[in-house]
């Protein structure tokens, strides 16, 4: 996709790429376009940018003298944590000098007495889980693409994931940041506290702002108990209403400990177990819908509340099928089908891809009216939803017809946009639960949101990033 701005930046001299370099030193200025291809390019190659220069600072002292120096020769930036985001709002499409965190990954600090971490913006996902694990706490957020996105990215995009049913999305999780300004000051919100009422929320602002406002440089992040027992489930059931009945009884008998409840569609499935290497598909036969389901608790009471679930669901004719994982090697399987779900529509030819969330009572109104309304505007168009059922959130992708002419197809992405969000605005939804707005939604987002909360967003904007060099052309 090609993302023009109303301006494009002119271009760096030799003397200001020199003066950047000197920031970061030789070898972390790259300006070689063979090394600078894989920040310019997302994993779907839906998003193709370019870049003079990729400048990777290694401290917040030098994030702050590249922010300083962009500011006074009106240079624009694009920071970037993994290059995982799904809106294109890493990508630098117009020329923007990229600002890449991932050497900034030190643990700074972890404290089991308040149950805090402190990370720098370019640690890993997986290295964060990793590190509180060997101190015995649990980070609880997890998505896909955790071997690759960063705390930085995550906190920028305020992710959600399979775990937010329990713990709440990436901003629940973090209790404060340390922000490198448009202009280079250091705004050190690092607290490790629950409770400070001292004003305004500063740190709410930056989380989710996908690099609009300032850079995050480094996050103090809640850890929580380990949990003793995990036992996840994969289940059949004919149909969303049914999902959302044994999503009702699973919160009922598990209450705090339900961590998962995700729901597959049956083509969503059939896609992984048919693209996905080494996935298998957990059930004997095959069912409509599927239930992806896990229990976290501190005592070992898990299994027995997950079968009296499952046997109440049983009962009530809500489950056809189901199966607990046995080990770890099970659970893992389960949970890699579920992973590999996005990746496993490219061979299937074009993909229209959304990330929507409405009231999670409205979910089987919401998948029911839009499968109707995506088939009648593209016969044969293959629907193709899944996601986390609990958080209403689902990812409603819908793949080419079979044989059709992917171009053809792809667009007519904002056709079936327009549909499928008139329908999520309908039931009082959002056209971006979890991926943000980035490049991809900028349009539309005037159309959906309240026209306050704009003005309001443009005023904060205006007084954070006057010269509008942070990541500019996202989001507003
Ligand atoms: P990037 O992609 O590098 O950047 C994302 C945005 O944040 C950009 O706007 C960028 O400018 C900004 N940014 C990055 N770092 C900083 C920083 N330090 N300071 C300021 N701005 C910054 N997302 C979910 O929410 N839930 C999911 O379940 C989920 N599953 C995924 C599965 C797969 C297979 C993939 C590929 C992606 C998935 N995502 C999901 C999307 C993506 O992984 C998340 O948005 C992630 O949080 C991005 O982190 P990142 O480090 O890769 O950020």
């Amino acid at each position: 996709m090609n993302i023009v701005q109303p301006s494009t930046p002119p271009p760096l001299s030799p003397e200001l790429i020199a003066q950047f370099r000197s920031i970061v030193g030789d070898k972390y200025a790259v300006t070689d376009q063979a090394d600078i291809a894989p920040y310019v390019t997302e994993e779907r190659d839906l998003f193709r940018g370019r870049s003079p220069l990729v400048l990777r600072p290694g401290s917040t002292a030098e994030v702050s003298a590249i922010c300083k120096l962009a500011t006074e020769h009106r240079i624009a930036l694009v920071p970037q944590g993994g290059n995982t985001g799904l809106v294109g709002g890493q990508t630098p499409h117009n020329g923007e000098v990229l600002v890449s965190l991932r050497r900034m990954d030190k643990i700074r600090d972890i404290d089991t007495a308040s149950n805090t971490m402190t990370c720098e913006a370019g640690v890993v996902l997986q290295i964060a889980q990793q590190r509180a694990s060997e101190v015995d706490r649990l980070f609880p957020l997890s998505l896909g693409a955790e071997g690759s996105c960063t705390i930085g990215g995550n906190l920028s995009t305020n992710a959600g994931g399979t775990t937010a049913l329990a713990y709440g999305v990436a901003r629940e999780m973090a209790l404060g940041l340390e922000v490198v300004l448009a202009d280079g000051r250091i705004l050190n919100g690092l607290s490790k506290l629950k409770k400070d009422n001292t004003g305004y929320d500063l740190r709410n602002l930056f989380i989710g702002a996908e690099g609009t406002l300032g850079i995050i440089t480094a996050a103090t992040l809640k850890l929580f108990p380990k949990p003793r027992a995990v036992e996840t489930a994969f289940v059949g059931l004919k149909s969303p209403a049914d999902a959302l009945k044994l999503l009702s009884i699973s919160q009922n008998e598990a209450a705090g400990t339900l961590t998962s409840f995700e729901l597959l569609a049956d083509i969503a499935v059939g896609f992984s177990v048919r693209h996905g290497i080494d996935v298998r598909h957990p059930l004997a036969g095959q069912h409509p819908w599927y239930v992806l389901m896990e229990l976290s608790s501190p005592r070992d009471d898990a299994r027995a509340t997950l079968e009296a679930i499952l046997a109440k669901g049983f009962d009530d004719g809500i489950v056809d099928d189901a199966v607990i994982a046995a080990n770890l090697s099970q659970r893992s399987g389960f949970w890699k089908l579920r992973d590999e779900m996005s990746a496993a529509q490219k061979p299937e030819g074009g993909s229209i891809k959304h990330d929507i969330s409405v009231p999670v009572a409205a979910v089987p109104a919401f998948i029911a009216e839009a499968n109707a309304a995506v088939v009648k505007l593209i016969p044969g168009s293959r629907p193709v939803p899944f996601g986390h059922l609990g958080d209403g959130n689902i990812h409603y992708n819908v793949s080419q017809p079979v044989g059709g002419n992917t171009a053809d197809f792809m667009g007519r992405w904002h056709e079936v946009n327009a549909v499928v969000f008139d329908i999520v605005l309908r039931m009082g939804g959002s056209i971006s639960a979890e991926h943000g707005i980035g490049v991809l939604k900028r349009d539309e987002l005037p159309d959906v949101k309240d026209k306050v909360a704009i003005e309001l967003m443009r005023g904060i904007k205006a007084m954070l990033d006057p010269l509008g060099i942070m990541n500019p052309g996202k989001v507003l």
